[in-house]
């Protein structure tokens, strides 16, 4: 992409109401425009960077076995009646009234149309397990919208709904999502840390979080140290395996506030006690047949009666993590894109844009890297070189290639890493070939 062909509405200045670094930077790098209270629209840079989350997601949840689909916004109001969560979800819910006044809600989440879709098609234990899972967009009326997309009213989220046979085999699925949920945040740059947590308005009785530590989460949480360097887990099949990991991760302490047990938190190691701050970008729920029971979602069993299904629900907060990885990934000077969500793989800085061995070098890893599947974005604007060196400090790509005449007289190129800022003086070739190399297996 030529910037000159962007729309790309960087700001100088910082706004005002943005208190934390990932709603700053996201405004000032012209990702987002918010459009009346916790409803943004997403901009080209902004929305590039939620298709790559969303990507990541999407693999991941394809290899541990969920199915894709799509369910609507605009829900009907009588799957939550039916429920009984019309009434109880509150005042969060959006409901909104159609021309033949028909009760309809814009959806803050799905286990009750899913079930009622469910139903209407499922009949035998044969048909089971199944786990369909939607990326769409949210809506809760939040009391408080804040921090950008990280709270924000309409939001997009990763949901899956799993229906199983008994329990036990419900467990499992459950495991298969944990172990997924941790490859998906470590693919994403991510360490986050599941902690046992409340299940809320979803309801249910085994449930996990899913955080990413930083000092402005909204959330309060305590864990063993060692959890958070821990690797991603890599991928499991069998019932030991998945069991094993799940087991190896919830042995030792960790819980947001609602769920913090200090006595158990004492029987850490002093020095491994860690009391912080989190972000939650994701949460499961194991909540057996809360849903199954009231709308009569059964399947006939091997033994011929039939039984209510048992059903947990996944969800991952894919516009929030565009906020999340900036919280644990900027400085000073802005963001700094890990590889596999970076907007673009590399900047192309034109220290002098109308020079012709300036614009000849530059159009040549331009269109090199391009050729490479790198997706380079080349500042070919008549811009200061102060000015073009800020905007790509604050939009973070990975990499910079900084070309000027000066130095293609020596036959060199900068690259800048934009994470440790580090420079090498590199022919253009060696430019190249270090950058392609640097995203092999991203
Ligand atoms: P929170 O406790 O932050 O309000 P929640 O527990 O109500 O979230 P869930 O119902 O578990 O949220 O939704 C799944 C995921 O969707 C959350 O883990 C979070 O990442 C994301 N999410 C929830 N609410 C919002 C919001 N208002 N804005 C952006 N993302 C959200
Ligand atoms: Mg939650």
């Amino acid at each position: 992409m030529r910037l000159s062909n962007y729309f790309l509405p960087v700001l100088k200045e910082t706004p005002a109401d943005a208190t934390i670094a990932s709603h700053r930077f996201m405004l000032r790098a012209g990702m987002v425009k918010q459009d009346s209270a916790g409803i943004y629209i997403w901009l080209p840079l902004g929305f590039k960077v939620l298709k790559k989350i969303e990507h990541i997601v999407r693999e991941e949840q394809n290899k541990a076995g969920a199915v894709e689909m799509l369910m609507p916004t605009i829900q009907s109001a009588n799957h939550w009646k039916e429920t009984g969560r019309y009434d109880a979800y509150g005042p969060e819910m959006l409901r909104i009234k159609d021309r033949g006044d028909r009760e309809l809600l814009y959806g803050p989440t799905n286990e009750d149309m899913i079930t009622d879709m469910f139903r209407s098609y499922v009949r035998s234990y044969k048909d089971l397990p199944q786990n369909l899972y939607h990326i769409q967009w949210k809506f809760r009326d939040e009391r408080r919208p804040r921090f950008g997309v990280m709270r924000g009213r309409e939001f997009l989220m990763k949901d899956a709904y799993s229906f199983d046979i008994d329990a036990d085999a419900a467990k499992l699925t459950y495991y298969r999502q944990f172990v997924a949920y941790l490859n998906t945040y470590a693919r994403l740059g991510l360490k986050a840390v599941p902690m046992r947590a409340d299940t809320g308005p979803i309801g249910g009785e085994l449930s996990h979080e899913f955080l990413i530590l930083a000092e402005t989460g909204e959330s309060e949480v305590f864990c063993h140290k060692d959890l958070v360097d821990m690797p991603a887990p890599g991928h499991f099949e069998t019932k030991d395996e998945l069991e094993a990991v799940f087991n190896e991760r919830t042995s030792l302490y960790a819980a947001t506030d609602e769920k913090h047990d200090a006595d158990e938190f004492a029987k850490v190691p002093a020095d491994k006690q860690l009391s912080a701050r989190g972000i939650e970008v994701g949460h499961i729920f194991y909540f057996g047949d809360k849903y199954s029971e009231p709308m009569k979602a059964q399947v006939t069993g091997a033994d011929g009666k039939n039984v209510n299904v048992m059903m947990g629900s996944y969800g991952v907060g894919v516009s929030r993590l565009v906020g999340g990885i900036i919280e644990s990934s900027h400085d000073e000077n802005g963001i700094i894109w890990p590889k596999s969500v970076a907007p673009f793989g590399a900047g192309i800085i034109n220290l002098k844009s109308g020079d012709t061995e300036a614009d000849a070098a530059c159009e040549d890893i331009y269109q090199k890297l391009s050729a490479a599947g790198i997706d380079p974005l080349y500042d070919d604007k008549d811009d200061r070189g102060g000015q073009k060196f800020a905007r790509m400090d604050l939009i973070g790509l990975p990499y910079q290639l900084v070309i000027g005449p000066r130095g293609l007289k020596e036959g060199i190129i900068e690259v800048k890493i934009r994470a440790t800022g580090e420079k090498k003086n590199l022919s253009p070739a060696d430019a190249l070939n270090f950058i392609i190399s640097e995203f092999e297996g991203v």
